[in-house]
């Protein structure tokens, strides 16, 4: 492991080079600065605090500060006169460590400094005090650190009670200050990643992590490169090392020379060439040489994803993962989001996409989207009891978000969507439970869509291989290919170690898709792929000939993929698709994929 260093910025010889390979999340090259995240400081809010704001969240920081003293001060005044002594004697330590200029003016520096938020600086000033007790010999000094780290929890706790819920965007003059910074951890929740969406970093290296895992998702929708699985990038790079990441690779490189600084600007600038053209294709409908339209959909965390959505040409939401409101609540004073607040979110979206569809999936909690990451009770969370499983076991969760989404769709098209459904059983109940919220909604006199369209996501090959039991049931499908590849193939999805065997072009995954598509067109129901392989232009050809009309993918990836649409033979590809099909031998079925892209 390198020694690290702990000015800011580096001064002396330069330092060594070196590159790092994992996997490829999301695409595009960045350049920066590395800022290194432990997990404690991936525990709090970051965002750039315009220099207007930089006095007040001074003040804040202060005023949680003054509030703990006071806190510490009452406990002293209430110590039981029979209290141990050792009692009291910890509380002055703490109140000593709170009154030390360490605690109460270094990260008022950093906020001033860096433009750092009041629990990002307190956090930051936090690792490099522990990192520096950590070379301290004396033992009993070095234990120390905890005191230190329970202050800060002490100061945070007060800091999150005032926190807002999300941070504002950055500004211009917040990004104009410090607009290169990539962000190295071991690890990222998809709700830490969705913190970042005020868009104060430009990339995102971390040790763990598998392509399709949701913070991966999550990273690609914010369109900013990142590559995961780096093993362990963030014990070898280092704070303010200049960084190289290049998602389409799954390449960092750390302290690059010169020359490949060069190189890699030259292809950065050239790849920003190439998406400005691609903007010219914004209003083209997305219809085939041969004259076949195809329904082009985003994928959406929040509402304010929808604006974007619509800036890249979007048809409506395809999915809009309904988890992410319920997710990365710190700070806020429920736990879930009521009725009322959901309704509010729900209804955003409807009317952002101005009359066009949109299509809720219902909460799919559970695997990597807990909803308190910090309970880790299932013995195999990808299997346990995730999505469906997990809100029929909650009935009133289930009824609240169905009646909130159900208010939604009086104000524009809505379509709900289950996920994870693999019985019978799960379907009616889930109709049934939607029947009973209409009944409750009547009854409240809200008015909701009465001819609302329910679809299943078909990402269990269980759902694959009995599709009658669905296309009876349901109006329309979604393939959830990112679950379907996992599931078929018994890999989980956020477990680098086994990421080099998920493969979109298994026989036996593009045999259940092909299946799914031709069901539901025997059918006549609308069927959609709404898992990352919508977005992957490699692919578009392959679902094409399949005969997939319908993609849903996040906003970034929509004109690559209508890009791909509008040159494409849709009957020929249609011929040489249903002579893949046939194919078993994997080696084969990529070479032919490859020849999709002539056609
Ligand atoms: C999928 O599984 O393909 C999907 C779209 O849902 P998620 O990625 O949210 O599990
Ligand atoms: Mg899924």
């Amino acid at each position: 492991m390198r020694e690290r260093a702990s000015p800011r910025f580096h001064t002396g010889p330069p330092m060594a080079s070196f590159t790092l390979h994992g996997i490829p999340v999301s695409r595009g090259i960045s350049i920066g600065r590395a800022h290194l995240l432990t997990p404690a400081a991936l525990d709090v809010k970051h965002y750039l605090v315009p220099e207007e704001q930089l006095e007040a969240e001074v003040r804040r920081l202060q005023d949680a500060i003054a509030e703990v003293h006071r806190g510490l001060q009452a406990l002293w005044t209430d110590l039981p006169k029979d209290a141990p002594t050792e009692l009291g004697a910890f509380i002055d330590v703490h109140a000593l460590i709170l009154s030390d200029p360490m605690i109460s003016e270094a990260p008022l520096d950093i906020i001033r400094t860096r433009h750092y938020n009041a629990e990002w600086a307190l956090v930051t000033q936090i690792d490099e005090l522990s990192a520096q007790f950590d070379e301290i010999e004396d033992l009993y000094l070095r234990e120390r650190k905890a005191d230190i780290q329970q202050v800060a929890e002490r100061v945070l706790k007060v800091l999150m009670g005032t926190a807002q819920l999300m941070p504002p965007r950055a500004t211009a003059s917040a990004d104009d200050y410090q607009p290169q910074m990539i962000v190295v951890a071991h690890d990222i929740s998809p709700a830490d990643m969705l913190q970042f969406r005020d868009r104060s970093f430009i990339g995102f290296v971390t040790d763990v992590g598998g392509q399709n895992s949701h913070t991966a998702i999550v990273a690609r929708s914010l369109d900013i490169p990142a590559a995961v699985g780096m093993s362990q990038a963030s014990q070898l790079i280092e704070q303010d090392d200049w960084v190289i990441i290049d998602g389409d690779a799954g390449v960092v490189i750390a302290n690059p020379s010169a020359l490949v600084l060069d190189q890699y600007r030259e292809r950065q600038a050239a790849q920003i060439r190439a998406r400005k053209k691609l903007q010219k294709l914004k209003k083209t409908p997305a219809i085939t040489r041969d004259g076949v339209p195809v329904a082009m959909l985003a994928n959406i965390e929040l509402p304010d994803d929808c604006p974007g959505a619509l800036d890249s040409g979007a048809e409506g939401v395809g999915l809009f993962r309904s988890e992410f409101l319920f997710m990365g609540r710190t700070g806020h004073p429920h736990k879930i989001p009521g009725e009322d607040e959901q309704f509010e979110q729900y209804r955003k979206a409807v009317l952002a996409m101005k009359g066009r569809p949109v299509t809720i999936r219902t909460l799919d909690i559970g695997a990597d989207k807990p909803l308190d990451p910090t309970e880790h009770n299932a013995l195999n969370p990808a299997l346990g009891l995730r999505a469906i499983r997990y809100c029929l076991a909650e009935p009133q969760l289930f009824l609240t978000q169905l009646r909130a989404i159900l208010r939604a769709s009086a104000f524009g098209k809505v379509r709900i969507l289950i996920p994870m459904l693999a019985h019978a059983f799960e379907i009616d109940q889930s109709l049934a439970m939607i029947e009973q919220a209409k009944a409750q909604l009547r009854e409240a006199g809200h008015k909701y869509d009465p001819a609302v369209q329910v679809g299943a996501m078909i990402e269990i090959p269980a759902a694959a291989l009995s599709l009658p039991m669905f296309v009876k049931r349901m109006n329309f499908l979604s393939i959830g290919t990112n679950d379907l590849i996992q599931y078929t193939l018994a890999i989980d999805r956020v477990d680098y170690e086994v990421a080099h065997l998920y493969n979109p072009l298994h026989p036996a995954v593009l045999q259940l898709i092909a299946m799914t598509i031709s069901a539901g067109q025997k059918a006549g129901i609308d069927v959609a792929v709404c898992g990352e392989m919508a977005g992957d232009t490699k692919l578009t050809r392959l679902l094409l000939g399949m005969g997939l009309r319908e993609f849903s993918m996040h906003p970034a990836q929509l004109l690559s993929v209508k890009q791909e649409i509008l040159t494409c033979d849709m009957a020929k590809l249609a011929t040489q698709t249903r002579k893949i099909l046939r194919t078993s031998e994997p080696s084969a079925i990529s070479e032919a994929v490859e020849q999709l892209q002539s056609i």
